[in-house]
């Protein structure tokens, strides 16, 4: 995997430069949007493991996008830049469901540590995600099912289910898996196999079709 996915919702494009240039440096792979409703779009529908929002922002105030994300379960860390500094105003940020809060102007070097204590605190709780009838283990590849017995999935049924399991209810196309789940893949027939290939190990109902739309993570 290439590195940490890092969605930069700002609509500065001067200040959104710099900071694409910073992070790409640091091994991030950066996705860029700028105004709300790119960005909530690029929330809901790609997976990323860290965000940072501008909170004033067109189309989308950058707190009512949060609040929507995480309404939509989404619950990737998100940090905060605003220009408003008072407590009040990192009061309203984290209320809204951010994890942290910087005021501008800010020091790149305090931003990057910030980041990296975000993702550190996050993929511990990551490691362990919620799949119908047991939980999936990131590290290891594996589902524990309720009753205790351990189900291994090769590299590929995980990555699909993983994606499908930190999204719940978020229905996913045929194309955007391949894209997401087997890049260097060329034909949809691919995720259908995958799809099968979990339902088989781990039952029908771990993943729900949405006819006409894609899959999504089964709701039982
Ligand atoms: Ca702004």
């Amino acid at each position: 995997m290439t590195g940490r996915r890092v969605l930069l919702i700002e609509d500065d494009a001067d200040l959104a430069g710099l900071l694409d240039r910073v992070l790409t440096d640091e091994g991030y792979g950066v996705t860029r949007a700028g105004d709300g409703h790119t960005g909530l779009h690029l929330a809901l529908t790609q997976p990323f493991e860290v965000m940072i929002v501008d909170r004033g922002l067109p189309a989308v105030e950058g707190l009512d996008l949060i609040a929507r994300l995480r309404g939509r379960g989404v619950s990737t860390p998100i940090l905060v830049l605003s220009a408003l500094s008072r407590t009040e105003d990192r009061v309203d940020g984290l209320d809204a469901g951010a994890e942290d809060y910087l005021a501008k102007p800010f020091e790149l070097n305090e931003l990057l540590a910030r980041l990296r204590a975000l993702l550190r605190r996050h993929l511990d709780h990551a490691a362990q995600l919620n799949v119908p009838g047991g939980s999936l283990d990131i590290a290891t590849r594996s589902v524990r099912r309720t009753g205790g017995e351990a189900v291994e999935l090769s590299e590929r049924e995980a990555a699909l289910l993983g994606l499908l399991a930190a999204r719940p209810g978020v229905v996913f196309s045929r194309g955007e898996l391949l894209d997401l789940v087997f890049d260097d893949a060329e034909s949809e027939t691919v995720v259908d196999t995958y799809v099968h290939y979990c339902r088989r190990k781990l039952g029908r109902g771990v993943i729900s079709t949405v006819r006409g739309l894609g899959y999504r993570l089964g709701s039982s």
